[in-house]
């Protein structure tokens, strides 16, 4: 089994990247998820501990000072950042994939030039914003906003290793799977 290699996952809110995501994890059993922090509200089914840990403003930035996280960031109100520890566990058991967005895989690069940034695309701007409206958890004013950040977030990709497209996900999971497939077996 390899050991010790980092995938970064970055892609729009909305761009399906959680059902990927599920798809490749089911796949290679050496493969640990990074569970980040967040001081957002949990959303409904999402589990402390599994999806996030969900933590406080005040206990977040006491991590921060503490330099407990390998990366982190604020957007849309709130903190997200990847803990320190954790990480380092998880890549000695095998390999790590973080589900993070452009501003923390940058300072993961930095910090971990080896790490191997993935970028996913939706199939068109259509298509992201009628899937961010399906989801209805989010306000008229969440969306816009999603989708001002969703539009950053595409620029970022010129920097990014690999960008994949997210037209199905089963295709695009087997996609990013070779990614891993060839950089780690
Ligand atoms: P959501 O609130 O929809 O779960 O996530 C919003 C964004 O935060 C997504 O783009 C996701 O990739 C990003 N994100 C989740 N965890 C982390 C983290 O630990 N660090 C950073 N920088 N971004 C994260």
């Amino acid at each position: 089994m390899s050991k010790g290699k980092l995938f970064v996952i970055s892609g729009a809110s909305g761009v399906g990247k959680s059902t990927v995501l599920k798809l490749v994890m089911e796949a290679r059993g050496d493969l640990k998820f990074s569970v980040s922090a967040t001081t957002r509200p949990p959303r409904p089914g999402e589990v402390d501990g599994v999806h996030y840990f969900f933590v406080t403003k005040e206990r977040f930035e006491e991590m921060i000072r503490q330099n407990a996280f390998l990366e982190y960031d604020a957007h849309a109100d709130n903190y997200y950042g990847t803990p320190r520890a954790q990480a380092e566990e998880k890549m000695e058991q095998g390999l790590l994939l973080l589900d993070i967005e452009p501003m923390g895989a940058k300072q993961v690069k930095q910090a971990m030039p080896d790490a191997t940034l993935i970028f996913i695309m939706p199939p068109s701007r259509q298509e992201l914003e009628r899937r961010l409206r399906s989801r209805g958890d989010t306000s008229e004013e969440q969306i816009q906003l999603r989708l001002e950040r969703a539009a950053w977030e595409m620029e970022q990709r010129k920097w990014y290793d690999y960008v994949v497209e997210n037209d199905d996900a089963r295709r695009c999971a087997d996609e990013i799977l070779t990614i891993i497939a060839n950089l780690a077996d």
